[in-house]
């Protein structure tokens, strides 16, 4: 792996070098194992823990397909799919690549008794399959997660609506937690030139999501001037939903659990920021038992915040501890867009504020190719930010994972694959300069 990291970092290695680069006959990746899917069976979710599932493996290289392409990868990043993934709920994935497996003989290099997780990279091409005429070797690249087959019409106009759509990582073996990764050619996406590998594979996944979630016509369709009601707004998602209101001149209420991610939010430029932890709300008086007073006390918080004014949107993914709340806080005609349930999937609200008030809920997941590749264009743009607050060695990705289930974290949290140290990869100094404050936003917090 040697000569590869070797040609990336020289500056001075062409396209033919990549092309004739050896490429190993095995490298080390972040896996699940299929016969320890059961380790933590009877525990709570929070006692999972993902540095005793995830293992650092020495893997042997898939073939490659047409239409697809081998990405030494220098960086990547932590996403709450990679938590589910590691403490094997709602389900082991591995009924996700047996499923893909059952597609087609293709496909069924997927389905082994191991999953390489992860679904950002940044990193450089290596080698790309028949058909693949966009992308070369040392091609500098980010990849979205996306993966589609696009054979049937249903995903034709939006490419997340394919019957075959799945996230790469997590719905997929050969993932970014690794030295190498297999995509589907059209994931692929010009790296940010201004940003070093752990930023540039930081965005990824959670930048094209709450695009599509917030700002894209699939999503809420954000306009200027929308007040926009955050959960864990310097979070994942959140992170890059703030950035967003403030680009397109809504504005943000910003939630968070702590005064560190407050002054987050303050340094991304919101001013109306509620503490969760502070105000100490309880949407629910049991497990059952929801209390609307409590959604009451939420809605004239964020009234005072906005000079009287209710929210047109509100960015949902916590689910079942906040829907109600969510729900309730929508301003008449508003919108509750949601794109997860970390807290519980069965959600409870009272109706009767959505339909006598004509609120719409609207079901998110990720983003099509062209939502990804807008989103990416902003990053490469130096318009939206990377949110990254550390970085850890693929040897320690369980800690990685470790941190963000235990919501220890702010922003995103960045793994080193080949890259051996943070800092590399920077390519245009003069746009990172401009945009330095904003970069480092998250650090250091
Ligand atoms: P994250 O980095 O952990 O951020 C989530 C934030 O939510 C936390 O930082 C926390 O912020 C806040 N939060 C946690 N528990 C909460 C609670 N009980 N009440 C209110 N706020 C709470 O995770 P993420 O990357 O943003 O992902 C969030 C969820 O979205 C996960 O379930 C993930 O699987 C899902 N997701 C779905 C898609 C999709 O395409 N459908 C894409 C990305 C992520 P504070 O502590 O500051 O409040």
């Amino acid at each position: 792996m040697q000569h590869i990291l070797e040609a990336i970092t020289s500056g001075t290695a062409t396209a033919e070098d990549f092309a004739a680069l050896e490429v190993p006959a095995s490298y080390r990746a972040a896996t699940v194992h299929q016969d320890e899917v059961d380790v933590f069976d009877g525990m709570e979710s929070k006692e999972k823990d993902p540095r005793k599932s995830l293992h650092v493996d020495d893997v042997p290289l898939p073939d490659l397909g047409p239409g697809e392409a081998l990405v030494a990868v220098m960086a990547s990043a932590i996403n709450y799919n990679t938590v589910w993934t590691s403490i094997f709920e709602p389900l082991p994935t591995f009924a996700f690549l047996q499923r893909y497996g059952r597609l087609s003989p293709l496909a069924k290099r997927h389905d082994l008794p191991y999953h390489i997780v992860g679904s950002d990279l940044s990193g450089v091409v290596l080698k790309t399959g028949l058909g693949v005429h966009t992308w070369k070797p040392g091609d500098e690249v980010v990849a979205h997660c996306l993966s589609v087959e696009l054979e049937g019409p249903d995903g034709h106009n939006d490419t997340m609506m394919d019957p075959e759509q799945r996230i790469w990582g997590f719905e997929t073996n050969f993932g970014g937690l690794a030295e190498i990764a297999l995509v589907k050619s059209n994931q692929l996406m010009p790296k940010a030139a201004h940003l070093t590998w752990e930023e540039a594979a930081s965005p990824g996944l959670v930048n094209s999501t709450a695009y599509r979630q917030l700002v894209s016509r699939n999503g809420a369709g954000m306009k200027q001037g929308d007040n926009v009601l955050i959960w864990g707004a310097s979070g994942g998602l959140g992170g890059f939903a703030t950035q967003y209101a403030l680009n397109g001149g809504a504005v943000p209420v910003c939630v968070v659990s702590s005064e560190e991610k407050a002054e987050i939010c303050r340094r991304m430029g919101a001013e109306l920021i509620i503490n969760r932890s502070e105000k100490d709300y309880r949407f629910w008086k049991d497990e059952q038992t929801a209390d609307p007073k409590e959604w009451r006390r939420f809605g004239s918080d964020i009234r005072e915040l906005t000079g009287g004014e209710d929210v047109d949107i509100v960015f949902e993914h916590p689910g079942r501890e906040t829907f109600g709340a969510s729900v309730y806080a929508a301003r008449k005609g508003g919108t509750i867009v949601t794109c997860a349930s970390t807290t519980g999937y069965l959600h409870e609200y009272d109706n009767r504020y959505l339909w006598m008030n004509l609120k719409r809920i609207i079901g998110s997941h990720f983003a099509n190719y062209r939502e990804s590749w807008e989103a990416n264009r902003l990053i490469a743009k130096g318009m939206i930010h990377p949110t990254l607050s550390r970085s850890y060695p693929l040897d320690e990705v369980g800690q990685a994972a470790y941190d963000v289930h235990h919501n220890l974290h702010q922003g995103k949290v960045g793994v080193l694959c080949l890259a051996p140290e943070e800092g590399l990869g920077v390519r245009d100094e003069e746009t990172r300069a401009r945009h330095l404050d904003a970069i480092n936003a998250f650090r250091g917090v």
